[in-house]
């Protein structure tokens, strides 16, 4: 049965398809959106299409950025012999949560899984051998402890052995199959301060 009208139906669809929205919560958004002031509405759909039109891969660390160069990579106060690889953009959020770490980063956007069929070529791994062809004194492998990161970690240490440059692993103080976003800031900073060569 149609209970609203067709362009409501639409707007709770569309909701519905974001992550972690049932319907329910679509049609509570949905509602709450149709009794905001127009300028408000106009303000939140111009900041998600501008956001997602404007939003590229950072040209060094591959990281969503709105510049060419994304901030970490253009500070110049940063460690930039330290790459740090992580599988996406909110596990290098969490680790700049803690205010700690210094070096640069790579986003791989992913984790090698032959049952998904991800293999090397799907990730952001090629940008990453193509950076360590400057000047670079240690990789950390901060991929998730779960099989997925794992196979990666394993995957890139072996590209990366014959360069003679440093390869760490972060320590397994993190949850395994635990995404690095929910890791609190003490346990993260554990895992990269025992960290181990591979
Ligand atoms: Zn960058």
């Amino acid at each position: 049965m149609n209970l609203y009208s067709n362009q409501i139906n639409q707007l709770i669809e569309e909701l519905s398809k974001l992550p972690g929205i049932g319907s329910k919560s679509a049609q509570r958004l949905a509602f709450h959106i149709m009794n905001m002031p127009k300028e408000q509405v106009e303000q939140l759909a111009s900041a998600m299409t501008s956001a997602r039109a404007n939003i590229k891969y950072c040209k060094c660390c591959c990281n969503l950025t709105d510049m060419e160069i994304c901030p970490i990579c253009a500070d110049e106060k940063r460690d930039h012999k330290q790459i740090m690889v992580v599988e996406g953009p909110r596990d290098l959020a969490a680790y700049e949560k803690t205010g700690k770490y210094n070096g640069v980063y790579h986003v791989l956007h992913g984790a090698i899984s032959p049952m998904l069929g991800i293999g090397p070529n799907d990730i952001r791994l090629k940008e990453l051998m193509l950076r360590l062809q400057q000047d670079v004194d240690e990789v950390i492998i901060a991929t998730n402890s779960s099989l997925e990161g794992e196979t990666t970690a394993m995957y890139i240490s072996k590209l990366i052995k014959p360069t003679g440059i440093k390869v760490t692993r972060i320590a397994s103080g993190v949850p395994v199959g635990g995404d690095l976003e929910y890791i609190d800031e003490v346990t993260l900073l554990r895992a990269l301060e025992g960290r181990t060569e591979l």
